[in-house]
Order: structure tokens, then C-alpha cells, then sequence
């Protein structure tokens, strides 16, 4: 087994964030505009057995966990096929999958057949008007279903994901922290990141509300949160729990709590890059070298290239951002 790949700033970098679509099945405000994005085409897109050799190669120089994302991953046609094919490559530890769970009715007992271990599921808020305004074009009753489907059919534990809102879902977070209560689920509160200028840069931008108001407000309406031990260094999630809760509550701060000092991550983007940090526009290309026959000791190098000059963190700070992709080009 090959160690695990250092980064320039001796970061062990072990995790692959594949997105296997730009396409969505909601628009979500602060993460599409409602009106024309554009969309890669088909052939910009990385096929079942591209992706597959990603992943062989990611295995041969030390990745362990991957992760399917988008867009809506769900939306891949081929997506049980990708599943199957990347679960069955030796050395593949972990293999997971964020999705908005619309179509999880549908997919989930296939998706775990196929080897798929677990599921994130993104849902702002437990008020149905409110996730119609904010996710636009997906409604609570079909995440719900779809979170349920996860669960019956194996895909544990579930998390789900929130990305709160200034002025939108901020007092909901309380209703979503108490499912922990009685559900053994992680329901974690995500700071908004502006990406990709335009509308939902500048939505993300002027929303941000700071973890630390958030978990103040949970706090104050279901009593104490008490920090758990991390499960790794680099979950960049800080977990609690309520008294006597079944669940976890987890906090994701990008934005005034910064984790880009245990980052592991290199992301997979759906047209085949090498997206070296979320919030950065440097990106290798590998779809050229997969088109030319490269073998996989060749994309493997390529890859390690990429962890090579992954930057040492994001500039918000600075007021700087990916400018030339959005989040669901990224890959989230
Ligand atoms: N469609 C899937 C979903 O909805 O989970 C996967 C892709 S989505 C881009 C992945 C995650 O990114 C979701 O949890 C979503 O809430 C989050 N996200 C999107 N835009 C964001 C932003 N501007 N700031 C913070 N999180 C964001």
C-alpha cells in the first residue's frame, strides 16, 4: 500500500471529491443562479470508466476515501454503474455521496447494492415555504422521502447539511438541531461561501451568518452543547451533542473559522480537472491525458501534481474567490 501523498505544506491529502455533473435538479440561491448557467455538454463530461480510472490511479498513490458530489450526482444516468465500478476498486476505503435526496425514493436500495456506504443529504430548513424559496425547485416533502429511503436502506449514518442564510432560514436551524434528539442523524450548519461571482457569489456574501451566532442560538433554545473528541483531523466538521441526544450536531465554518490547515481534499470536477481548493481557481487538467490513453501511473503523477500546489488556503478574508466556477461546477 503506498503511504499517503504530503502536499507542499506537509498535508496528508487522501480524500477525492468527485462531481460527476454540473446539472442540478433544484437552484438553490446561493449556489446556481435560476436563469443560464452553462452547462458542459455531454462529451465535456467524464465517463463511468474515466472516472473509474481516476480513481485507480488516486488508490495507487495513497487515496483512501471518495465522494461523489455535483451538481446532483443523481442525475447521472450511469450514476449505479459509476458506484458499482468505483466500490469494487481495491483500496478504496470510504465511499460516499452528497445529494439533495430528491430522487434518493428511486436510487437508494440500488445505490447500496452497488456498494455505496453512506449519504449527505443538503435541507435548509423544516419549513416548507422556506426550502421553496431558498432551494427553489425541490420541495420538503421529496427531501424528506428521500432521507427516509436513505436510511432504510443502509445508507448510515445519515448527515444532513444546512447552509444558513441571513434574513432566510437563521432561526431554523433550532427545529433542525432537535431532530438530533430523537434521531441518531449529524445535522450540521454550513457557513454560505461566495463563489463564482454573479448571483450566487454576491447572495452568499451579504447571507453569512457566523457559526458562532449560530451555535449561540441553538444553545439558548435547546440548552448546552457539549464538543465531542474529533474523529479525525481533518473533518472539518466541529461536532456536539445535545444533552441526552441521539445525534450530532456539527458546525462547518470556512468563512471565520478556517480549516484549510487540515484540508485533505483534492476535488474531481465533472468536465475532468483537478480543482486543487474550493475556493481558489487553480485547476489541472487530466480529461486530456484520460483521452490520449494515459495509463495509471500517468494520471496517478498527474494527480500528484495537483496535491503538489494545492494552495496553503482560501483568501475571503481578502475579498478573494473562485471567480471563473460556481459551486455546482466545482463540485460541492
Ligand atoms: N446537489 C448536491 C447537494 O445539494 O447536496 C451536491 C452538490 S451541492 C453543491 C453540495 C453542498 O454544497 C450542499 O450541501 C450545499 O448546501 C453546499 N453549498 C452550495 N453552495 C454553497 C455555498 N455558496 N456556501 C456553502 N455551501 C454551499
Amino acid at each position: 500500500m503506498p503511504g499517503v501523498p504530503l502536499d507542499g505544506f506537509g498535508r496528508e491529502i487522501d480524500y477525492l471529491r468527485i462531481s460527476l455533473t454540473d446539472r442540478c435538479n433544484l437552484r438553490c440561491t446561493y449556489c446556481m443562479p435560476l436563469h443560464g448557467p452553462a452547462f458542459g455538454t455531454r462529451e465535456d463530461v467524464l465517463t463511468a470508466a474515466e472516472i473509474e480510472a481516476v480513481v485507480r490511479a488516486a488508490v495507487g498513490v495513497g487515496f483512501r476515501k471518495f465522494r461523489l458530489t455535483g451538481g446532483e450526482p443523481t442525475l447521472r444516468p450511469d450514476l449505479l454503474e459509476i458506484v458499482a465500478r468505483i466500490a469494487c476498486v481495491p483500496g478504496v476505503a470510504d465511499l460516499a455521496m452528497t445529494t439533495n435526496a430528491v430522487l434518493l425514493p428511486r436510487l437508494a436500495p440500488g445505490l447500496a447494492a452497488a456498494g455505496l456506504r453512506r449519504v449527505n443529504v443538503h435541507l435548509d430548513s423544516l419549513d416548507p415555504e422556506r426550502v421553496a424559496r431558498l432551494m427553489r425547485w425541490g420541495t420538503l416533502a421529496e427531501i424528506w422521502a428521500g432521507i427516509e429511503a436513505a436510511e432504510a436502506a443502509g445508507l448510515r449514518p445519515i448527515k444532513i447539511n444546512a447552509v444558513v442564510l441571513r434574513g432566510e432560514n437563521e432561526a431554523d436551524v433550532v427545529a433542525l438541531a432537535a431532530l438530533t434528539r430523537e434521531r441518531d442523524w449529524h445535522v450540521r450548519f454550513i457557513e454560505a461561501m461566495p463563489l463564482g461571482g454573479g448571483e450566487p457569489a454576491r447572495v452568499a456574501r451579504g447571507g453569512l451568518v457566523p457559526t458562532a451566532e449560530t451555535r449561540a442560538r441553538i444553545a439558548a433554545a435547546l440548552g448546552p452543547l457539549v464538543p465531542l473528541p474529533p474523529r479525525d483531523v481533518a473533518d472539518e466538521s466541529s461536532n456536539h451533542r445535545l444533552l441526552g441526544a441521539r445525534g450530532v450536531v456539527g458546525f462547518i465554518s470556512p468563512v471565520t473559522e478556517p480549516y484549510c490547515g487540515t484540508c485533505n481534499r483534492m476535488r474531481l470536477t465533472a468536465d475532468g480537472r483537478f480543482h486543487l481548493c474550493l475556493l481558489n481557481d487553480d485547476e489541472l487538467d487530466i480529461r486530456t491525458a484520460l483521452r490520449r490513453g494515459a495509463d495509471t501511473r500517468t494520471i496517478g503523477a498527474l494527480l500528484l501534481r495537483a496535491v503538489h500546489h494545492k494552495p496553503a488556503g482560501h483568501l475571503l478574508a481578502i475579498g478573494r474567490s473562485t471567480e471563473e466556477r460556481a459551486m455546482h461546477q466545482i463540485g460541492g
